[in-house]
């Protein structure tokens, strides 16, 4: 773990919501596995039986698991497309730092589709962990580059929600990562305000 931040390890996990797949964007939802970035963040990613699980939850149906080292390498990739990701919406030069890893993981091989006898598909490479942390960082580039940059939000229960999500709403008018939780929280303490005032 090669993060700076200080973890808040007394946090409940709550990995459920951290593994969610709901910001539009397969590397915005892995940001979201490291939560409460704007207090004392909480790793969701901790062994890799986590990681395994947050890889199949993303569409990533790997026959091989994470081993310990897959751990680091998740943790610096995720941490490099948040602070490009964040100097992006802060709209900042990315730091050359973070850019460099990024484009490090984006030019690693990515995973490789191949048809079995029986006509399964199958994920080609020796180390398909690897190649699936590969694959992410060609989509962070993508998304980076490309016009959706534009519909990058930050959930509007900030500094509660530190999640990042892609704004492809009628009329841009998302304001929350999820209306369940962040939206209805909010509403409830807007109404609640207006009673006691
Ligand atoms: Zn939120």
């Amino acid at each position: 773990m090669d993060t700076a931040v200080k973890l808040n390890v007394d946090a409940p996990p709550m990995e459920e919501r951290a593994f969610q797949q709901i910001s539009g964007h397969r590397a915005l939802d892995f940001l979201a596995t490291l939560r409460d970035r704007h207090r004392v963040p909480v790793e969701c990613l901790r062994e890799p039986a986590d990681l395994d699980r947050w890889l199949a939850l993303a569409g990533f149906d790997l026959a091989v698991g994470s081993r310990p080292r897959d751990m680091r390498d998740a943790h610096d990739l995720r941490e490099a497309i948040n602070a490009v990701t964040r100097a992006v919406l802060a709209g900042a030069e990315p730091p050359a730092a973070a850019l460099a890893a990024l484009n490090r993981w984006a030019g690693e091989p990515p995973l490789a589709p191949q048809l079995g006898r029986g006509l399964d598909r199958r994920w080609s490479g020796a180390r398909p962990v690897h190649a699936a942390l590969a694959v992410i960082a060609r989509e962070a580039v993508e998304l980076l580059a490309g016009p959706e940059r534009a519909l990058i939000r930050e959930c509007a229960a900030a500094p509660d929600c530190s999640r990042l999500y892609v704004d492809r709403s009628r009329g841009r008018r998302r304001r929350w990562c999820q209306m369940e939780t962040c939206g209805s929280r909010a509403k409830m303490a807007a109404y609640r305000q207006r009673r006691s005032s």
